[in-house]
Formats: C-alpha cells, sequence, structure tokens
C-alpha cells in the first residue's frame, strides 16, 4: 500500500504509465447535461458501450438486408456458427477450456438449464446451499428449483449466512455446515464474487469441500466474468453460469455465458432441455433424425441465438483480446488497491469498506458501507457526477473498471467524497 501517495499528479503519473490507459478512448463515456464526462463506476451492473460495438452491429443488419436468409450461410460471418465465434475468447477469460464453454440465452435462463441436469435430487438428498446474501434471481431460482421438484423452499435451502457482526462469509462455517448437513445437501451453488460484498470466493476451495461432502457445484460468476481470473476448470466446478452486459460489456440483457467441466461433456446420462440447437451439427437440417446430443457446453443450447447481441458480445471480446485479460487484472489489482488506500485515508468513520483488502479475495469493485444506511450520500455523489450505485440495505458499490476507468477517475471519486462527507 505504501507505495500510493495523495494528490493529484500522483494519479495523472499512474495513467501516464499504465500501458492500458488508451483503451479509455475505445468506450463511449457517459456525460451530464453540460457534455462533461461523468466519474462511471458502474461496470459492475453495465459495462460501457465499446466503440466497435456498432459496427459488428451494422455489418450483421446490413448482411440481412442483403441476403436476407443467407446470410446464414453467406454473411461475412456467417450466422450459423456465430457463437463459435466467440467461445475460445470467452473460454479464455474464464479459464475454461473451449469445449466447456458456451455463449447462450440469458443468464438466470442458462441457470435453470443447469440445474436442469445438475440438481438431481433424492429423497436423502434434495438440499441446496446457497450464500445468505446470494443475488436475488439466484435465490428465487434455487427455490423455484426445490418446490418444482416437490421441496419446501424453507426446509430445502441451506444460507450459508456470514457470522453475527461481519460482512463477510467464512470458510470455517462452510465446513461446519457441511459436516453437519454435507449428506442431504444435493447442490451448492455459490455466487463466484458476491454482488454486495464484493467477496470472491475461492471456487477451488468450495468445490473440493462440496465435492468431498457427494454435493455437486455450481457458480454464477455474474460478477466475475471479465473482472477476476475464475479458473473454472481447475476449479473443478460442475457447471458455472454469467451474464455478459456487466464486467464484458455486451449491452444491456445480452447474453449469457455456461460452463460445463470438461468430464461431463460426453456424458449420455445426464438430463438435459434439449432443442434443435442442442443437436449434431452435421445432421442438424435434416430435420427428421433421430436425437444426436451435441458434446460439451454448445450439448446444451436450445434455440438458434440473436446474432445481434452476439455481435456485441464479438466486439466486445475483441477489445478484451486486444487488452489481454492477464494485464487487464494486474491493472485492476493497482487500481483498486489504490482506490482503498484514498479510502482509508479519508479516515472517516461514517463510512468502511466491507469488500476483503487481500487482492486475491476481490476483483476491482469496492463496498462501502455508510453509516446509519444513508443514502443521501450516494445521492449526493450523483449530483456531483459520480456513477455509482446504492444497494440496500446500506452500501454504496464502486468499481473502477481496468478497461475504461483511470487513477484520475478514482482520485476524483474520492475527492469528490471527502467533500460531500465534511
Ligand atoms: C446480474 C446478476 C443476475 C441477473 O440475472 P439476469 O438473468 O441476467 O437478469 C443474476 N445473478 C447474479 C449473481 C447477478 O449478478
Amino acid at each position: 500500500m505504501s507505495n500510493y501517495q495523495l494528490g493529484l499528479e500522483f494519479a495523472k503519473e499512474q495513467d501516464r504509465n499504465d500501458e492500458l490507459s488508451l483503451f479509455r478512448t475505445q468506450f463511449h463515456m457517459p456525460k451530464d447535461k453540460n457534455g462533461n464526462e461523468l466519474i462511471y463506476m458502474t461496470g459492475n451492473s453495465l459495462g460501457l458501450q465499446p466503440k466497435l460495438t456498432k459496427d459488428y452491429i451494422n455489418q450483421e443488419l446490413e448482411d440481412w438486408a442483403k441476403l436476407g436468409v443467407e446470410g446464414h450461410t453467406d454473411g461475412r460471418h456467417p450466422w450459423l456458427n456465430y457463437h463459435e465465434y466467440l467461445t475460445d475468447t470467452m473460454a479464455e477469460i474464464v479459464g475454461a477450456k473451449p469445449i466447456e464453454v458456451v455463449v447462450m440465452n440469458s443468464l438466470t435462463t442458462n441457470l435453470h438449464l443447469m440445474m436442469v441436469s445438475f440438481y438431481k435430487p433424492t429423497s436423502k438428498r434434495y438440499k441446496i446451499l446457497i450464500e445468505a446474501d446470494a443475488f436475488p434471481s439466484d435465490k428465487y431460482a434455487v427455490e423455484s428449483q426445490l418446490r418444482h421438484h416437490g421441496y419446501d423452499d424453507n426446509d430445502g435451502l441451506i444460507l450459508w449466512k456470514s457470522r453475527e457482526g461481519e460482512e463477510l462469509a467464512n470458510y470455517d462455517d462452510l465446513e461446519n455446515l457441511l459436516k453437519v448437513h454435507g449428506n442431504e445437501i444435493a447442490l451448492i451453488m455459490i455466487g463466484g464474487v458476491n454482488y454486495y460484498t464484493g467477496q470472491f470466493f475461492d471456487l477451488k476451495r468450495i468445490t473440493n469441500l462440496g465435492h468431498s461432502h457427494g454435493c455437486v457445484v455450481g457458480f454464477d460468476c455474474a460478477h466475475g466474468a471479465g473482472n477476476v481470473q475464475l479458473n473454472l476448470h481447475d476449479s473443478g466446478a460442475d457447471f458455472a453460469v454469467w451474464c455478459s452486459y456487466k464486467y464484458l460489456n455486451s449491452g444491456p440483457g445480452s447474453l449469457s455465458g455456461a460452463f460445463v467441466h470438461e468430464r461431463h461433456a460426453h456424458r449420455k446420462d445426464l438430463n438435459r432441455f434439449t432443442g434443435w440447437w442442442s443437436h449434431n451439427k452435421d445432421t442438424r437440417f435434416k430435420m427428421r433424425d433421430e436425437f444426436d446430443q451435441l458434446p460439451g457446453a454448445e450439448g446444451w443450447q436450445l434455440s438458434n441465438p440473436p446474432i445481434l447481441s452476439m455481435a456485441a458480445i464479438r466486439a466486445s471480446l475483441d477489445v478484451f483480446k486486444q487488452a489481454g485479460f492477464q494485464k487487464l487484472c494486474e491493472k485492476s489489482r493497482r487500481l483498486t488497491s489504490y482506490f482503498e488506500f484514498l479510502i482509508n485515508t479519508l479516515n472517516n468513520s461514517d463510512i468502511k469498506i466491507i469488500t476483503p483488502h487481500h487482492p486475491e479475495e476481490r476483483g476491482c469493485q469496492l463496498s462501502i458501507q455508510v453509516k446509519n444506511a444513508d443514502k443521501s450520500l450516494h445521492h449526493k455523489l450523483t449530483e456531483a457526477g459520480v456513477i455509482s450505485d446504492w444497494r440496500e440495505p446500506d452500501v454504496i458499490r464502486c468499481a473502477p473498471v481496468p478497461l475504461y476507468n483511470s487513477f484520475e477517475d478514482v482520485y476524483k471519486l474520492v475527492e469528490r467524497l471527502k467533500k460531500i462527507l465534511n
């Protein structure tokens, strides 16, 4: 920490030394009414639009206009295989093999599709374990799966809660929960990076623990994909899902990614929901064949996908490829540690960072807890030109994103916060 300094000049120097600083110019930065750039700190919620995106989408609109249905085979990027153009880069970002990854549907939909295959309750082992402050959609999804299989969702849901007076989940508590309930738990489904606290869980540790008790383990990595190195393959997780509109900058409501570990790629015994896009590509259009399952994550697709949304994902992934994800993660650590340093020098007891201090246990987001849940602080920040978000009951989330946020952004944000707090 001690290698950070106060003052604007230090921030500017960091930006001058940052080989990724020019990537900011590849994005549209939102502005206020007077045309001044806002300080955008909500890439954890909706990533900014790469300037490439419009061109990529326009290409598909043009091909559609010129070629009609023939665009499936004769377009510049034939639509039939469009999802394949995304696979390698997406796999690299989440630390998976290409056969383990597919982009399809939206996030909660994919979570359900994964649970169709990987939540196999029996009368003895039917419970689902999630973290206590899981993202609401995930909680609703697992509760509805319990009910779908005829279980009571109060009885069937086990919560991994943080301790009284603490914000972060503790692994000892997870171990104890599994010691007591391990043989009743069919599925452990955790948010890889918690949306509220920004805590990045040790996916491998949780997976090993779950597997040692005979549980299936899956993760929702919506706040991890494009933010931290997930190493999904090495984690050994059975499945994972994530969206592409947060750190992956692919536009509101854009498609989701799904990971299924390689060891399940050729299994025929897994129950899946299927459609023509789960069927062998070579014979898909013969239309009358017996169903022939595609191996790997692709085999979970149902429908021919929305090309316009996938064009936006392709544009975004091309920007990631140019920057290099490893380098982005390194910058992210410096940027967020600098942010933490500045907040701590404010020395103000009205605010407290609840995100873990260790860089391995967080991504770029810092969650700032506000004393007495004083929401007006967030309101004033917004008026001061900082886009952050408020999450009930008492947290402001700020995520300096290494692709388009600068050290100067972070500096200005904290200066404005300081003024408001005083
Ligand atoms: C953002 C987010 C969602 C949103 O789900 P959609 O299906 O994309 O609307 C769900 N779960 C988590 C953990 C998220 O972070």
